[in-house]
C-alpha cells in the first residue's frame, strides 16, 4: 500500500508535504519521497528508503523550494523493494513528469512490452508505477504541444485509462505546468481534494486520505471521482474532467476495515463510523448464534480493531477491557519478511495484561485474520495468562484470495482461510470459537455511510476481480509473493 499527497499553494509547500506524509505514514513505511517545482521551473527532490522522519533532514528541506509538489510513502505490494523503487518517479520527456502512485496495474507486463517494442522506452525497474508514468508520458508527448493545456493533459489521461487496467490513484507533477491527480475507472484506491483560501488565489491539496486536511488548514472539497482527472496549473487554476468511458465507483472495502485512519472519510464514508457499525453487526451475529454466550470481557487487539471492539462490547453489554499494551516504536509485524521473524515480533509488539485474562472467558477482536500468525500467538498468550476460554471475532470476513489492487497480502496459499472452513481456522489459531463478519454485513456497514455506492471491491473475500487481468497475472503474482521467493529476492 502507498500514500500520496500533492499541494499547490502561493508559497513553499515542502514543509506541508512533509507533515502530510507523516500523517500518511501508516500507508507505507518502506520508502518516502517528494518533488517540488520552483518559480523558474526547476525541480527539487529527495527520496530514499525509510520512514518519513529519517528520509528528510533539515538540509534536504532547505533545498526543497517550490510552490507546488507531490509526495509519496511506499509499502511494496508488487515489484521489488529498494531505492530505485522509491517515488515520485521521473521521466524527462515530455516536459519532465514526476509521478506518485497508489495501487497496482494488472496488465503491467503487456504494457511494459508495448513501451519497449512499440514506443522504444526503457524501463529500469519492474515497478508498475514506472509503467504507468511512461504510458502517460507517451500519450501526453504524442500531442506535440510545447505548452500543454488542461485539455491536452486530460486527453492523455483518457488514453491512459484505455490502456491501463487495475487500481491507480495517482498524482503527477508536470514541470513548469502544475499538478495532476486521477483515479482509475472504479476508484478502487482513495483520493480526496481539499481547498484553502490564500492571499490572492485558492490553494489545493490532493491526498490519499482527508484526515490530514484540517491540520494543514484545508477544508475538504470532495473526493476525486472514478475516472476523473483534476489539474491545478502553476497559477493555481483548478480544472477537472471525466476522462473514463464507463466510470463506476467500486472502492476497496479493506480501506475501511484496516488501512485507512479512523479520522478519514473515504468517498463520503467515515472510516470510524463504519468500524463502529462493524462492531454492532458482529454483536448482533453473536447474539443470534450464541444467545446464551458466556463471554466475560471483550478485548481488542490494538489498534485497528479498537473502534469495532468497543461498539461490540456496548451492544453485547459485556465489559470492554484493554488486555494488550502496544509498543508503538516497532513496525507492523506484517512487514517482517519471513515467517519466523513474524512470529517473534508479535510478542515484541504486544505486551499482555495478565489480570484481564485470569479465570475469564475472553472475546478477542481483530479487524482481520490474514496469515493467522498474529491471532495464533495472541491466543497462546491469552491462554498462558490464565484465560479459561478464548473466543475470537474478526471484523472482516475470511480472507481467502490474494489482493491485486495495491494491498500487500500474502500469496493465496499462505492465507490461513484460503482452504479452511471457519472451524478449521479456529482450530489452526487455537480459538475455542471463531466468528467472522459475513460479507453481506460488512458491505452493509460501509454502504450505510454512502448508499449511492452500489458496489465495493471485495475480491480478497470472494476471488471476483473487477478488472481485466493480464496473461498469467494471477499465477505470477502468487509465485512472487511467497515467503521463500521474497527471501530470495531480498538476498539477491
Ligand atoms: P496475520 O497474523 O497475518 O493474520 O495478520 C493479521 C493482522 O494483520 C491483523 O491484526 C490486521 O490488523 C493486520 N493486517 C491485515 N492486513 C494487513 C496488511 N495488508 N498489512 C499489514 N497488516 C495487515
Amino acid at each position: 500500500m502507498c500514500g500520496i499527497v500533492g499541494i499547490s499553494a502561493e508559497s513553499n509547500v515542502a514543509a506541508e508535504i512533509y507533515d502530510s506524509l507523516l500523517m500518511l505514514q501508516h500507508r507505507g513505511q518502506d520508502a518516502a519521497g517528494m518533488v517540488v517545482c520552483d518559480s523558474e521551473g526547476k525541480l527539487n527532490s529527495r527520496k530514499s528508503m525509510g520512514y518519513v522522519r529519517d528520509v528528510f533532514q533539515q538540509n534536504h528541506m532547505n533545498k526543497l523550494v517550490g510552490n507546488y509538489g507531490i509526495g509519496h510513502v511506499r509499502y511494496p505490494t508488487a515489484g521489488g523493494a529498494g531505492k530505485e523503487f522509491a517515488q515520485p518517479m521521473y521521466v524527462n520527456s515530455p516536459y519532465g513528469i514526476s509521478l506518485a502512485h497508489n495501487g497496482n496495474l494488472t496488465n503491467s507486463k503487456e504494457l511494459a512490452r508495448q513501451l519497449f517494442h512499440a514506443e522504444m522506452r526503457h524501463l529500469n525497474t519492474d515497478s508498475d508505477s514506472e509503467v504507468l508514468l511512461n504510458i502517460f508520458a507517451h500519450e501526453l508527448g504524442k500531442q506535440r504541444e510545447i505548452y500543454p493545456s488542461a485539455e491536452h493533459i486530460f486527453k492523455a489521461i483518457t488514453k491512459t485509462h484505455r490502456r491501463c487496467d487495475g487500481a491507480y490513484a495517482v498524482l503527477a507533477l508536470i514541470t513548469g505546468h502544475g499538478i495532476l491527480g486521477f483515479r482509475d475507472n472504479n476508484a478502487i484506491r482513495p483520493l480526496s481534494i481539499g481547498i484553502r483560501k490564500g492571499q490572492t488565489r485558492d490553494e489545493y491539496i490532493i491526498a490519499s486520505e482527508d484526515a490530514l486536511f484540517t491540520s494543514q488548514g484545508f477544508e475538504k472539497l470532495r473526493d476525486v471521482e472514478p475516472g476523473e482527472a483534476v489539474f491545478i496549473d502553476k497559477k493555481g487554476i483548478f480544472f477537472s474532467q471525466q476522462c473514463a468511458e464507463k466510470p463506476q465507483k467500486k472502492p476497496c472495502i479493506f480501506e475501511y476495515v484496516y488501512f485507512s485512519r479512523p479520522d478519514s472519510k473515504i468517498d463520503e464514508i467515515s472510516v470510524y463510523k463504519a468500524r463502529m457499525r462493524m462492531g454492532s453487526k458482529l454483536a448482533k451475529s453473536i447474539k443470534n448464534i450464541k444467545p446464551n454466550h458466556d463471554i466475560d470481557v471483550v478485548i481488542p487487539i490494538p489498534d485497528s480493531s479498537t473502534t469495532a471492539a468497543l461498539q461490540l462490547s456496548v451492544d453485547l453489554d459485556v465489559p470492554y477491557r484493554e488486555g494488550f499494551v502496544k509498543n508503538r516504536y516497532i513496525g507492523r509485524t506484517f512487514i517482517m519478511p519471513y515467517q519466523e521473524e513474524r512470529k517473534k515480533s508479535v510478542r515484541r509488539k504486544l505486551n499482555i495484561l495478565d489480570l484481564e485474562f485470569r479465570g475469564k472467558n475472553v472475546l478477542l477482536v481483530d479487524d482481520s485474520i490474514v496469515r493467522g500468525t498474529t491471532s495464533k500467538k495472541i491466543i497462546e498468550m491469552a491462554k498462558e495468562s490464565g484465560a479459561k476460554k478464548v473466543y475470537f471475532a474478526s471484523a472482516a470476513p475470511a480472507i481467502k484470495y490474494q489482493n491485486l489492487y495495491g494491498i500487500d497480502m500474502p500469496a493465496t496459499k499462505e492465507l490461513v482461510a484460503s482452504n479452511r472452513t471457519h472451524e478449521e481456522v479456529a482450530k489452526e489459531i487455537g480459538a475455542d470459537w471463531l466468528i467472522y463478519q459475513t460479507l453481506e454485513d460488512l458491505i452493509d456497514t460501509v454502504q450505510y455511510g454512502n448508499p449511492d455506492i452500489k458496489e465495493f471491491e471485495t475480491s480478497i473475500f470472494t476471488g471476483d476481480y473487477i478488472t481485466p487481468l493480464g496473461e498469467n497475472y494471477l499465477q505470477d503474482l502468487e509465485d512472487s509473493r511467497q515467503d521463500d521467493v521474497k527471501a530470495q529476492r531480498e538476498n539477491a
